[in-house]
């Protein structure tokens, strides 16, 4: 791997944008804006309204060629660079004040190869667009919930979803990746070329580069039987105590996402199975969540996957203010659950929610130093998840300091680390943590190939100054929390 020139990274805090803009304007097919009218407004659009970064210069990328312009611009104007693709990071980080944001929103296109059941896919493609394209092949990719989230972004830091137990995360049915580097050069990198920056992407983030195209392993799974049970919060015990049944049997083919959700009656406790094995097997198996507690409301059948995903677009919608927290715990003991329990009965507004994704199967298999990400044992990863309607009386903070007191009640009972992908930008630390053994291997690729951490916006930072942080993975191996 070749260090990007040291003479092509001139910084200036003070670049003018203007000549930046110019420049990069003579050198795309696609459009660069600066902070003015609509096209620049809808190009700082992301998932959460509270992040309030103001950016100079919008890059609405349309090619590699234009991915290469804004790099090679920001880089010699001494601009901060972001990569936006389907904006969801809930921190804001695909945008930074005073700097250029590659918007790759209008790179959605996607190539499926039914001989090889393999998908391409262009940096900014939506889970709902490839898992769409996908459908009309009969085919299915691995994905997360929501349907808005960016592909590339939820895979570079993992990938959790309802086809974990079967296929694993989205990262670990990356097969190849096609980035542009810091020093502008486009590279290509799977297991036999560029293996060690391979390696990286699959959990380091965005540290690396733009990933401008990714292909996928897809899968022939569907139908799936799978769906939406909610019961009211005075079942959460027996409910409970089903689910904790039902992860300790759970094979492959299960996947159980459990969480809590604003319903009109108030907090409600849900049940999202997905079966992905032989359906008449699911029947007996699936029927039973119902018996658990009298629901609110049952619906789990034969689905498509791409109606199952829908049933969560409202966690998509824009416009909302939120704030996230993470813990990943490796199993619901009963002082966990009491914890999420009396978190589930004191949402602070019907927009909050937690969300517990499962951690098995497949997913655990891919041996720890195969990828960068570092968890790869039994685990529910834990999102705690504060949404407020933004308004004059409510300025979020009941619903961060909700958050946040969940969060610590958890530390005791969780892994060090957590999910790279929801850590927020204060959680470098955990960040770090959070790659166990693969640290010092991760650490070392960013510093060969961005040493002057030029995707310092990613999640989470590995630049330079993360370097003492390699104490926090030897405290880690030796199996402290
Ligand atoms: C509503 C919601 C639901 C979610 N559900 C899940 C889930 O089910 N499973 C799960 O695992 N996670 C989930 N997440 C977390 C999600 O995976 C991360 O927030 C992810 O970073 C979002 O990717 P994005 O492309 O939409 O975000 P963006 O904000 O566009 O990007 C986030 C960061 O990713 C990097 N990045 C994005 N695209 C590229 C690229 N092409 N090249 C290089 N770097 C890039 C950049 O560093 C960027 O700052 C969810 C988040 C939200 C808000």
């Amino acid at each position: 791997m070749n260090a990007p020139r040291a003479s092509s990274l001139a910084r200036s805090s003070q670049a003018p944008a203007k000549e930046a803009l110019d420049e990069l304007r003579a050198m795309m097919s696609g459009r660069a804006f600066a902070p003015a009218g609509n096209d620049f407004d809808a190009g700082r659009e992301v998932w959460n309204a509270a992040v309030t970064h103001r950016p100079a210069i919008i890059a609405r990328c349309v090619s590699v060629a234009d991915v290469q312009a804004a790099v090679t611009v920001a880089v010699a104007h001494g601009l901060p660079l972001s990569v936006k693709s389907g904006g969801h990071d809930w921190a804001g980080r695909s945008l930074r004040d005073g700097g250029l944001v590659i918007d790759l929103s209008r790179m959605r296109g996607v190539t499926v190869d039914t001989r090889t059941r393999t998908a391409l896919v262009d940096g900014g493609v939506t889970i709902g667009h490839l898992v769409q394209v996908c459908r009309r092949h009969g085919l299915l990719p691995v994905t997360g919930t929501v349907r808005t989230v960016g592909m590339a972004g939820l895979t570079l830091g993992g990938g959790y979803g309802p086809l974990a137990g079967k296929c694993g995360l989205a990262l670990d049915n990356l097969l190849a990746a096609e980035v542009v580097l810091a020093d502008g050069r486009c590279v290509v990198a799977d297991a036999t070329t560029n293996p060690d920056l391979f390696w990286a992407l699959r959990g380091g983030g965005g540290n690396f580069g733009v990933v401008t195209r990714l292909q996928y392993q897809l899968h022939a799974l569907e139908p799936l039987v799978a769906g939406l049970a909610v019961f009211p919060m005075r079942d959460v015990r027996v409910v409970l105590r089903g689910y904790r049944e039902f992860l300790a049997k759970a094979p492959d083919e299960l996947t159980l996402q459990m969480g809590v959700l604003g319903t009109p009656a108030g907090p409600g406790l849900f049940l999202f199975p997905t079966w992905s094995g032989e359906r008449s097997a699911a029947e007996g198996c699936l029927a039973t969540l119902a018996s658990l507690g009298t629901p609110l409301s049952f619906s789990i059948g034969p689905t498509a996957y791409e109606d199952l995903l829908a049933g969560f677009d409202s966690f998509g919608e824009p416009g909302r203010h939120w704030a996230l927290r993470t813990r990943s715990i490796p199993e619901l003991t009963d002082a966990a659950e009491a914890i999420l329990v009396e978190a589930g009965n004191g949402l602070t507004s019907s927009r909050s929610a937690i969300s517990v994704h499962h951690f098995h199967g497949a997913a655990t298999r891919v041996p720890v130093g195969d990828t960068a990400f570092g968890i790869r044992q039994n685990h529910l990863m834990v999102e705690l998840i504060a949404g407020w309607e933004p308004s004059e009386t409510d300025d979020g903070s009941k619903h961060r300091a909700w958050a946040d007191r969940t969060a610590k009640a958890l530390e005791p009972h969780a892994f060090l680390g957590g999910y790279p992908n929801l850590l927020g930008p204060g959680e470098r630390d955990r960040a770090l943590q959070s790659y166990g053994p693969n640290l010092a291997r991760l650490l070392e690729v960013k510093r060969q190939l961005d040493p002057h951490d030029v995707f310092a916006s990613a999640s989470p930072a590995l630049g330079q100054s993360a370097y003492p942080a390699i104490a926090a993975e030897r405290k880690f191996r030796n199996g402290s929390r």
